[in-house]
């Protein structure tokens, strides 16, 4: 199953928690700036340090399990509320229950 992340970029304030605790290092800090001051969380959906020519060659080998797993630790460990999690097939959302912009 593959998943995709939405980030609120206004809401983030840019702390790199998701940066941190992904484990599948799939986050880093935008450079752009958001509408508060900060440089918001950027989820490019591969390891940064992963050209995106070899991870697609990864990804067929090792079958997608070097992207987002679902595991929600993003999510959890984000202060902001500021990040959304969709299974990807469906483009249905499967969990936010934290209220956004608090
Ligand atoms: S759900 Fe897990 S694997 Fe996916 S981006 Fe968030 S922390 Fe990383
Ligand atoms: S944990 Fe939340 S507030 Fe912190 S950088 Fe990531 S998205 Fe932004």
């Amino acid at each position: 199953m593959k998943f995709k992340i939405e980030i609120l970029e206004d809401i983030c304030k840019g702390c790199g928690l998701c940066v941190s605790f992904c484990p599948k290092q799939l986050f880093k800090i935008s450079e752009k700036i958001n509408i508060k001051g900060y440089h918001p969380a950027e989820w490019i959906g591969r390891p940064y340090f992963i050209s995106e020519e070899k991870f697609e060659k990864l990804e067929k080998e090792k079958k997608n399990l070097i992207s987002c797993v679902g595991c929600g630790v993003c999510y959890n460990v984000c202060p902001e509320a500021a990040i959304k999690i969709y299974k990807e097939a469906m483009g249905v959302e499967f969990k936010n229950e934290k209220k956004s912009g608090k």
